[in-house]
């Protein structure tokens, strides 16, 4: 059972990884240092730090499925 309050929705949109809405400074449309060929590494446990471009919150990524990301810390909610 995935924590939902340490889970941020996640767009992927062809061969780009996009939050609709950034939880921590709230900017829409941000798009992820992040691809999607990295997902299938980190279900098979291996931890990616995220650094948003948009205000440089850092995330640790521990777990992903097709619409969340799993981190470390709680996400802020709004
Ligand atoms: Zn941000």
């Amino acid at each position: 059972m995935i924590p939902f309050e340490n889970c941020i929705p996640y767009d992927r949109v062809m061969n780009d990884i996009y939050v609709p809405q950034c939880p921590y400074c709230k900017q829409e449309n941000v798009l992820l240092p992040l691809r999607p060929d990295e997902l299938p590494d980190i279900q098979g446990g291996k931890k990616r730090l995220v650094i948003f471009p948009c205000c440089h919150a850092r995330v640790t990524v521990i777990e992903t499925d097709s619409d969340y990301l799993l981190t470390t810390k709680k996400v802020p909610r709004f």
